[in-house]
């Protein structure tokens, strides 16, 4: 489905992550892909990355506009061109996901938009020249139900991920005359590096487990295909939404 596409992956920090769920499905798929991490992942990210064929792995730091730069400087020598760009990345300090909501600091509030929010603006930005080279391309975000309903303690996340969606929908305004799609799927609980940093996430897991309509938890592999189809030709006129991958729990009243 994916034969001679070309992705820049975000967010890979272990054999857990969302990303490298999404990364498998996108190399299965036929893609060659490029993946970023942060310094401290290097050697992990590294090793997986070298199990699939002719991808390769550099460091990048959301915060830091010059390793953004290097970053698409790098895949455009590499690549030329950009079709695929997955965004997977999030993070709030630890204490603004324990307490009350009520009591985020504007340090957490700023840097969980900032590292969130802020990155699939400037990622989306500097991937629209390179995706224009290939006549268009598709952006996929990873979000979560708790941008629209109150989950305790998911508390500024839920805040940041709400403003990703909309983000989302202002991307895809902006970009879809160039053909460029923005999607983002909504992920049921995954038990990953972040999701570990939320306090009460185990009963997450567990009700999903006993009210979704499929009773049972996602799998990173699950959203990875839904990435695959978001990317490819199939969804060549789907922008602008957020599509759920979840087991069916949105639906659910009680
Ligand atoms: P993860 O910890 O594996 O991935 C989070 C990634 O963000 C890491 O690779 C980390 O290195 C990266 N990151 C954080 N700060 C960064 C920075 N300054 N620069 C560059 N990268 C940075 O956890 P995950 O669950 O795979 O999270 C991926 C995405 O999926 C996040 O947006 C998360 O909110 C979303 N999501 C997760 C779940 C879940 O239950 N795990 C559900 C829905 C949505």
């Amino acid at each position: 489905m994916l034969q001679g596409k070309q992705g820049l992956v975000f967010g890979v920090a272990n054999r857990r992550s969302i990303a490298w769920g999404i990364g498998q499905a996108l190399a299965n798929a036929g893609a060659r892909l490029a993946f970023t991490y942060q310094d401290r992942v290097g050697d992990t990210v590294n090793e997986l990355v070298s199990t699939l064929p002719d991808a390769f792995a550099f460091p990048c730091d959301v915060l830091d506009d010059a390793q953004v730069d290097e970053a698409f400087e790098r895949v455009e020598r590499e690549f030329g061109g950009l079709d695929i760009l997955v965004h997977s990345i999030a993070f709030a300090p630890r204490e603004a996901l324990e307490g009350l909501f009520v009591d985020t600091s504007r340090d957490a509030f700023r840097t969980a938009m900032d590292i969130s929010v802020y990155s699939l603006i400037h990622l989306a930005r500097k991937a629209a020249p390179l995706m224009e080279k290939r006549g268009g391309g598709s952006i996929v975000t990873m979000t979560y139900l708790g941008s629209d309903r109150v989950f305790p303690k998911y508390n500024v996340m839920g805040v940041a991920k709400a403003a990703l969606e909309s983000t989302v929908r202002y991307l895809a305004s902006d970009l879809g005359p160039h053909n460029i799609r923005v999607n983002a799927i909504s992920a049921g609980p995954i038990r990953t590096l972040a999701a570990r940093s939320i306090h009460g996430f185990p009963k997450m897991e567990e009700h999903v487990r006993e009210t979704a309509p499929l009773r049972r938890n996602t799998e990173a592999a699950e959203v990875g295909d839904v990435a695959t189809f978001l990317v490819s030709d199939l969804a060549r006129n789907v922008t602008g939404t957020v599509l759920f991958c979840d087991s069916g729990y949105h639906v659910m009243g009680m």
